[in-house]
């Protein structure tokens, strides 16, 4: 197999050393003679596994102690109905910020069950921007104030915190870890894991204390994210082995300096995409500069006719998922945290070498 860089953007790539360790350990952990796929989920085995996966995980987001981690299922989209169930009552008004493609799935599922107040849009500029802060209209009672931190598909990524009176609610599926994070700003992060954390089928939701035990009584009982932190994330069977890999990943971003450490990669990374996008007449990249994500770095060529022989050629050099999203078009790559430099260098080369000969 030669050498492939996969610019997916979820489920994604993971760190090559983590795919090894999982792979020696695969069918016996630690001298148990049982894989992790094998082991009972409330066994001594596991709930080593699944506390130092916590532990770490606290350690990476220096984490205070008023705030529970919970290892849960049914992705993002669970959460896009949890949060209002669970911070809201019926007639309670909710208020959110509308940056594209994820924050308004999260809109259209929070109609269902609170009265919604979109405080800003992108929509006017295609979703390429961050609204100006200053011109938010927050609405005075909100019983909460949802963003996603980095829209995935359009490529958009909010480079600072917003204020907020009300408690602050976080879809941070794609950027999460990427960068350090003052948590004590946020009422309730959540996040699916197959961006930036680990396999698919395990969501992460990071929620303060003060704020469990609070929803509304129709809530159906796996929806209430005070059952999964009475049960210590054991109400029912987790994602036991997604659960263990995101805890190798959580050693190995510790190792690579912490999420300080793996920043200053990240940002290395996407300014090299960025400036060798923008140096060409050829490629495009459409967002506003000061919030393009360093996660997700959307472009397209001057002429669509080229696309399937530019991905055809990626291909060919293990440049792989460049497709952007069937809703944009053009191509995207995705640089998480376990894309190496060497992999957007590839792409860089790739890109110049394409402009050269196609442009
Ligand atoms: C991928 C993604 C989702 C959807 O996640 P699921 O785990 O498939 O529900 C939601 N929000 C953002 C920002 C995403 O990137």
């Amino acid at each position: 197999m030669t050498q492939v860089y996969n610019f997916s953007s979820g489920p994604a790539v993971l760190p090559r050393e983590v795919m090894l360790a999982a792979q020696a350990e695969l069918t016996d952990w630690h001298g148990t003679g049982m894989s992790v796929m094998e082991m009972s989920h409330r066994g001594r085995e596991f709930t080593q596994i699944i506390t130092e996966a916590e532990a770490d995980l606290r350690k990476l987001l220096a984490l205070p102690s008023d705030y529970t981690v919970l290892f849960m299922q049914g992705g993002a989209h669970f959460h896009f109905a949890m949060v209002p169930l669970n911070l809201a009552q019926e007639g309670d008004t909710v208020d959110y910020v509308d940056t594209g493609h994820w924050s308004r799935i999260a809109i259209k599922e929070a109609r269902r069950y609170a009265n919604v107040h979109v405080v800003a849009s992108g929509e006017a500029g295609r979703f390429t921007s961050i609204p100006d802060e200053a011109q938010w209209q927050h609405s005075s009672k909100a019983a909460y104030l949802h963003y996603c931190s980095n829209e995935t598909i359009g490529g958009v990524e909010f480079p600072f915190v917003p204020q907020s009176q009300a408690p602050l609610v976080c879809d941070m599926s794609s950027n999460i870890l990427s960068q350090p994070l003052d948590v004590s700003r946020f009422g309730l992060i959540y996040a699916g894991a197959q961006k930036n954390i680990g396999p698919s089928g395990l969501t992460l939701a990071i929620v303060r204390d003060d704020l469990l035990g609070r929803a509304r009584a129709a809530t159906p009982t796996m929806l209430d994210y005070q059952v999964h932190a009475a049960a210590d994330s054991l109400y029912n069977t987790p994602p036991t082995f997604a659960i263990y890999v995101a805890g190798l990943v959580f050693k190995w971003l510790l190792e690579q300096g912490g999420l300080a450490g793996i920043a200053q990669r990240n940002i290395e990374k996407a300014a090299l995409l960025y400036e060798t996008l923008d140096a060409s007449g050829f490629y495009h990249c459409p967002v506003d500069r000061p919030y393009r994500s360093r996660m997700n770095v959307p472009f397209r060529l001057t002429e669509d006719r080229l696309d399937d022989a530019f991905l055809e050629g990626a291909k060919a050099r293990g440049l792989l998922q460049l497709k952007g999203h069937r809703s944009v078009g053009g191509m995207r790559a995705s640089i998480y945290n376990a894309m190496p430099l060497e992999g957007v260098k590839a792409l860089c080369d790739y890109l110049r070498e394409f402009e050269k000969t196609h442009g």
